[in-house]
């Protein structure tokens, strides 16, 4: 069979915590309109990343879609990030790393003819001759718990087993960048008030780092594991089975994503006003390349490594 469907790790869990969430993003397409500036500024920030490791300059992050504040924070984010890193601990390998790898039935050992496992990851390290992966966060702040919640052993698991033929992975490497929440000041002078984000990052305490070792006995359960969500995915497609978790609509003080369309419903009038279509895991369709070039590295930067 041709056309299998990619299957992602957020695909994965979505349907695990709420059938119904998984049927409006994988099924249905929807995303919503409006993206949260935290997800965007996140979203720069690992563009920015992957320029920096990539190029050894930071891109170019004054654009329209974010205010002079927003910018300016980002800006003293990157440069207080290339000051504490300097010199690097890791080689970065690769940044942006796509990978696709079939899905096997473990009882058979054969292939899934409808769903490849795929996935991207930010960036490959290599420390002396291991490697890791590279996982970068932007936080509102960093505690151990948020860490612990960042990457589950289950994703760990699974990267590693599917990126393994092009690297044997140790461990993952959490990079966690935390967002000042220092505000202008009346009258505040936009040299002044980024002097001032400037030195909130000379703190060690808005950048954290933590490697997580992978623990290769669990590839087997984490292999059945997703061999037994691949099965339920199809029943549910066959059966137009996809339901509700109530439980699940605000995990982590955060409300759905599919909120608004649930509560209503699926009332066209909410899901014309709040929702599109966009084609599932478009973070895969975008390469690298067409995110790299979309980058115009700022040379006035320092060159960092
Ligand atoms: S709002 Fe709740 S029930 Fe509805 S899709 Fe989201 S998590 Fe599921």
């Amino acid at each position: 069979m041709t056309n299998k469907i990619a299957l992602t790790y957020s695909a994965l869990t979505k349907f695990q915590s709420c059938p119904r969430s998984y049927k409006y993003r994988y099924i249905d397409c929807l995303v919503p309109k409006r993206v949260s500036k935290a997800l965007q500024i996140g979203s720069k920030i690992h563009q920015c990343l992957a320029t920096l490791y990539d190029t050894g300059k930071m891109g170019n992050i004054t654009e329209n879609e974010f205010s002079m504040d927003e910018t300016l924070m980002m800006l003293a984010m990157l440069s207080g990030y290339v000051s504490r890193y300097t010199p690097e601990q890791f080689k970065m390998i690769e940044t942006e790393k796509v990978f696709k790898s079939p899905i096997i039935n473990p009882a058979t050992g054969h292939k899934s003819l409808s769903f490849d496992m795929s996935g991207r990851v930010d960036g490959i390290a290599k420390i002396g001759d291991n490697f890791y992966l590279v996982e970068h966060k932007t936080a509102s702040i960093a505690t151990q718990s948020y860490l612990e919640r960042m990457w589950s052993d289950f994703q760990i698991t699974l990267y590693s087993y599917h990126i393994q033929k092009h690297y044997k992975i140790k461990g993952v490497i959490y990079n966690v960048l935390v967002k000042a929440r220092l505000k202008r000041k009346r009258n505040e002078t936009d040299h002044t008030f980024y002097d001032r984000l400037r030195k909130k990052y000379d703190d060690p305490a808005m950048f954290l780092r933590e490697e997580i070792y992978l623990d290769r006995n669990v590839f087997d359960s984490m292999l059945r594991d997703v061999w037994d969500i691949t099965q339920a995915i199809l029943w549910a497609k066959r059966n137009n089975a996809f339901p509700k978790n109530l439980n699940h609509c605000y995990r982590w003080y955060r409300e759905c994503e599919y909120g608004p369309l649930c509560r209503s419903h699926d009332s066209t009038a909410v899901l014309s006003d709040g929702y599109e279509k966009q084609i599932p895991n478009i973070e895969l369709e975008e390469n690298d390349g067409n995110n790299k070039s979309a980058q115009k590295p700022d040379t006035s930067e320092n060159q960092l490594f």
